[in-house]
């Protein structure tokens, strides 16, 4: 596949008339917009309760209260805002870009400039959440640049380097969560679990590991939890899709489909076998531990790899360890960094899913389709049409 430069998209796409590559279902650059704000809203409802509804499958016990459930609630609709706004906005800012430089489109006015200038709507998720999808896109923007320098024979990126990655990124994620235990304001984080606090030595409890009752259950019991979760978001993924037809969705149920449920179980089961190994053999319980535990755990990273997955292991670690600069006032508070950095992101991603699919993260396709519910697809689909026409 040729890769798409400055200077080829000039040539083809420089004078294309704007409907053909922003809003194909209508030539006008207004009367276009409705429809597109209205199915935007529409993809971007489904796309989130997906992820929501994975969010409370994970938060589990936490949900027993209603006042949990009615602040998921608002999130959901600040998220549905963010999806709608972000996709509708875009060709908005693209056809007046496009106007203002002559009737010209130019390879960053494009797409590039628009989801970064629109990446602003960020601040409409509350401070809590939108570190968390920061964080998410700050790994597919790595992701992303990790894919490209492989394409142009950089680096080369093998499974057991993500492994390697997934186990050390854990181990050092682990460890920094077990020390942050104590503290009453925890960094927001959406990992797959978060570990015992360290058992502190005292004269009425003879027990040493950092959990109450004996070893195995405890073991056990973490294993078939996230088991039981890995298999509920497969199953999700799965039949939500296809809630017409709801048999035919559950015999397409295969043992790949175990996979994430081996993932997540081992994980967790492995990381507490190992820890209660050592507070057992040593006498005490120490943060410590959670170094070579989450290494360890690591290793169930095989059952199910993503590159996206091992990258995650490594940013949620160097944002812990950026809170505590923060807190020794390391990092200044003054800018906002961490929304400037979203923007980039949002804009180098959604403008690499038609100038360099070869390369996008999957889940850029997946949130694209998914919040304009299908209209992104349109755009790619002529984009390329044109492309191949001017190839020949
Ligand atoms: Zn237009
Ligand atoms: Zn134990």
């Amino acid at each position: 596949m040729v890769v798409m430069s400055t200077q080829r998209f000039a040539e083809v796409f420089s004078d294309v008339h704007c409907s053909s590559i922003l809003h194909p279902w209508d030539k006008g650059c207004i009367s276009s917009s409705p429809l597109l704000y209205k199915e935007a809203f529409v993809g971007s409802a489904k796309f989130y309760a997906i992820i929501y509804l994975i969010q409370i499958l994970m938060r589990g016990k936490n949900m027993r209260r209603k006042k949990e459930w009615v602040k998921m609630g608002q999130y959901y609709i600040r998220s549905t805002l963010l999806g709608q706004l972000i996709t509708a906005s875009a060709p908005n800012i693209s056809c007046t870009l496009r106007k203002l430089m002559g009737n010209k489109f130019n390879y960053y006015t494009y797409l590039f400039i628009p989801f970064t200038l629109n990446g602003l709507f960020i601040y409409l998720e509350p401070p809590s959440r939108r570190g968390l999808v920061i964080n998410l896109f700050v790994n597919l923007y790595i992701e992303y640049w990790l894919r490209v320098l492989q394409r142009a024979n950089y680096i080369n990126i093998t499974k057991s380097k993500q492994t390697i990655l997934f186990m050390a990124g854990s181990a050092a994620l682990f460890y920094l969560m077990r020390l942050e235990g104590d503290k009453k304001e925890r960094t927001p984080l959406f990992w797959l679990f978060t570990p015992e606090k360290v058992r502190r030595k005292t004269e009425e409890s003879k027990n040493v590991c950092p959990h109450d009752g004996p070893c195995q259950n405890h073991i056990a019991k973490g294993y078939a939890t996230y088991f039981g979760v890995g298999l509920a978001i497969t199953l999700a993924r799965v039949i939500l899709p296809k809630i017409s037809s709801p048999m035919r969705a559950i015999s397409s149920i295969r043992g790949k489909h175990f996979k994430l449920a081996l993932f997540f179980g081992s994980y967790i089961g492995i990381y507490r076998a190992v820890i209660c190994y050592l507070c057992r053999k040593r006498g005490f319980d120490s943060a410590l531990y959670a170094l070579p535990a989450g290494y360890l755990a690591g290793l169930s990273y095989l059952f199910s790899p993503s590159l996206g997955m091992a990258i995650g292991s490594v940013t949620a670690a160097m944002k812990l360890y950026s809170t505590i600069l923060y807190e020794k006032k390391l990092i200044p508070t003054s800018v906002p960094l961490p929304e400037l950095l979203y923007c980039i992101c949002q804009g180098t991603l959604f403008h690499a899913r038609i100038m360099q699919p070869d390369v996008c993260p999957s889940y850029v396709f997946n949130v694209m389709t998914g919040c304009s519910n299908g209209r992104s697809e349109m755009i790619a689909k002529n984009f390329f049409e044109i492309l191949e026409k001017a190839n020949g």
